[in-house]
């Protein structure tokens, strides 16, 4: 008789996050318990058991972690999520559960590529010229950087709207990914738009943007990745599947 499911506590928020749940739910080893941030309102659904909002720093998510008798967290939060990331790490040392992450590698510029690496969305509002036509796709949480440059014009595409007002030399879209290249090679030729300030989020839903500046040989302002800290990590969802079964065996 196989024994009790064991409960892996996902952080989501990222399609990868979704992937997994669905691969454990189907799994009679495993059951997923998704945690998302709580932030977007209509998120997509998900398999499994899922709960909603902040878990109150480390000792919120500590007590999460015992109160639910969770056997293992899989840090599957996307790679610009860095204080949630931090926060697991630490519970799970504290509860000496297993922490793994979840993590899709980053692009890499290849040839035909004109990429500005900055450390943080901050330093990419700062690095576009003056009377530049700029793509900005990093969000809705940080583009008050970009909404404060009134001499540029910007195009900001994002899921939901922003808490903030849009001013007059910005357009606001709406939209969700994933885009084709030919979606993005007709938006950024229509708009005008002489620079992409993009997150190196990584995977395919988001890169046709990158592609199409590369075919129009428009330059990109690249956002790195903060720095994670460092527990045994999968770049797939079969990688991840295989860590789970060694680190709770
Ligand atoms: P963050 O800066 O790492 O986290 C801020 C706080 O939000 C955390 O301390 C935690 O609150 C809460 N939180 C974050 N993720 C959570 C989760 N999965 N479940 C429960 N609470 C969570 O995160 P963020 O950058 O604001 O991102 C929020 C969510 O959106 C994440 O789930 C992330 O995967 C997703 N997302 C982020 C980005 C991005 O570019 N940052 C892009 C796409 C999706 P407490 O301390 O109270 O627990």
């Amino acid at each position: 008789m196989p024994g009790k499911p064991k409960r892996i506590l996902i952080l989501g928020g990222t399609s990868d996050a979704r992937e997994l749940a669905s691969r454990l739910n189907a799994d009679e080893e495993f059951f997923p318990v998704t945690s998302l941030a709580g932030l977007t309102s209509t998120p997509e659904p998900l398999d499994g058991e899922t709960r909603s909002g902040g878990f109150g720093g480390v000792a919120g998510l500590h007590r999460f972690i015992e109160d639910h008798a969770i056997a293992a967290v899989v840090d599957a939060s996307h790679p610009f999520a860095a204080q949630i990331s931090a926060n697991a790490a630490t519970a799970c040392e504290e509860t000496e559960v297993p922490c793994l992450r979840l993590e899709r590698p980053a692009w890499e510029a290849q040839e035909g590529d004109d990429w500005t690496i900055v450390p943080d969305v901050r330093a990419a509002a700062f690095t576009i010229p003056p009377e530049a036509r700029a793509f900005v796709t990093v969000g809705r949480q940080e583009i008050g950087h970009f909404f404060s440059r009134d001499d540029i014009f910007v195009l900001a595409r994002m899921i939901e709207r922003p808490d903030i007002d849009v001013p007059a030399w910005a357009e606001l879209m709406l939209a969700r990914p994933p885009f084709t290249l030919q979606q993005e090679k007709t938006l950024m030729v229509a708009r005008d738009i002489g620079v992409l300030v993009t997150k190196n989020s990584g995977g395919d839903a988001t890169y046709a943007k990158v592609a199409a500046a590369r075919e129009l040989g428009l330059p990109v302002i690249m956002v790195a990745r903060p720095v994670k800290a460092g527990v045994a990590s999968a770049r797939d969802v079969d990688g991840l599947i295989a860590l789970l079964e060694e680190g709770t065996a």
